[in-house]
């Protein structure tokens, strides 16, 4: 943060310093519109106490909180008692409000001069349609700002005991889609297999039957261990781990519950050689 992103965002106030707490994001719109303002905010994947301050900050001075389904109860119980709060989805296929129609209103809420926050579980721009957000937000003349969370991949990865990437086990991670359109997953599986390489799947779960089949078929070792973490980071965190061939009859078994995230990778293995007993808050 600088006075020159101050000015520009037009709320410099003469030589004072800037307030540099409040204008630190450098992807903001429009400098001259006298309305309100939306911030998109990165929730996280659960536990409250992954916000950052700047969320917490942005929550607890909200006067209109628009907010998804994957954003917990207990970050919901920070927003004030006087804020308006709108939840607009989404289920899997139950978009309690089309995306489109999230964009409008919060352009419409903003042009009535609100602080809007835009609450999402994660991080917007991770699997969070942010990207289309702030491309309405900045068509329409509405200041922004983009408030990243902590995304699901590194919040289940750390509860889960399970390193993204190794020295030893992996140089790369990568993160996919597993929503399947038409029941069938049109991604490009070979560029997927590769050694030393995660692969981190949001939105798995229907789809983890052909998930595995594709890896395996594209060339993946059957015996690759995977991990399905279920409500990571929260009290009801549920750790599914097995191989290719193994992970869907195991899920099967422990009727788990969405959201859930699958790992990929040989860093998977690590969990059971750390003797991972817990990973949630002790303390
Ligand atoms: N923007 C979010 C992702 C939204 S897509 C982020 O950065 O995390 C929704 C998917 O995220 C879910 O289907 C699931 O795959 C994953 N997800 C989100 N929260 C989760 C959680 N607490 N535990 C497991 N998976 C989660």
């Amino acid at each position: 943060m600088n006075d020159k992103s101050e000015q520009e965002l037009g709320t410099g106030v003469g030589a004072r310093p800037a307030p540099v707490r409040y204008r630190t994001n450098p992807i903001t719109s429009n400098p001259n519109s006298s309305a309100g303002e939306v911030a998109l905010v990165g929730a996280g994947p659960g536990d409250p106490e992954l916000l950052t301050l700047k969320a917490w900050r942005l929550i607890t001075s909200a006067e209109i909180v628009l907010y998804d389904r994957l954003v917990s109860p207990e970050i919901l119980a920070l927003i004030p008692d006087s804020a308006e709060k709108i939840h607009v989805g989404k289920q899997r296929a139950n978009h309690t409000l089309p995306q489109d129609q999230i964009n409008q209103r919060l352009v419409d809420l903003a042009k009535q001069g609100f602080r809007v926050v835009r609450l999402k579980g994660g991080d917007p721009f991770i699997f969070g349609r942010g990207g289309e957000e702030i491309e309405t937000l900045a068509g329409a003349g509405v200041r922004f700002q983009v408030v990243p969370g902590i995304t699901a991949a590194s919040g289940c990865a750390a509860y889960a005991g399970i390193p993204l990437t190794h020295r030893d086990h992996a140089q790369s991670v990568r993160f996919v889609t597993g929503h399947l359109k038409n029941n069938t997953c049109d991604l490009p599986w070979k560029d997927y297999v590769q050694t030393n390489h995660t692969l981190v799947f949001y939105m798995g779960l229907v789809g983890l039957p052909i998930i595995c089949e594709q890896l395996i078929k594209h060339g993946m070792a059957p015996d690759m261990p995977i991990a399905l973490i279920s409500k990571g980071t929260t009290r009801e965190q549920q750790v599914v781990t097995g191989n290719l061939e193994t992970i869907v009859q195991r899920v099967h078994e422990e009727a788990v519950q969405a959201p859930t995230l699958v790992i990929v990778g040989q860093v998977v293995a690590l969990r059971d050689r750390l003797d991972w007993v817990g990973g949630l808050p002790i303390f």
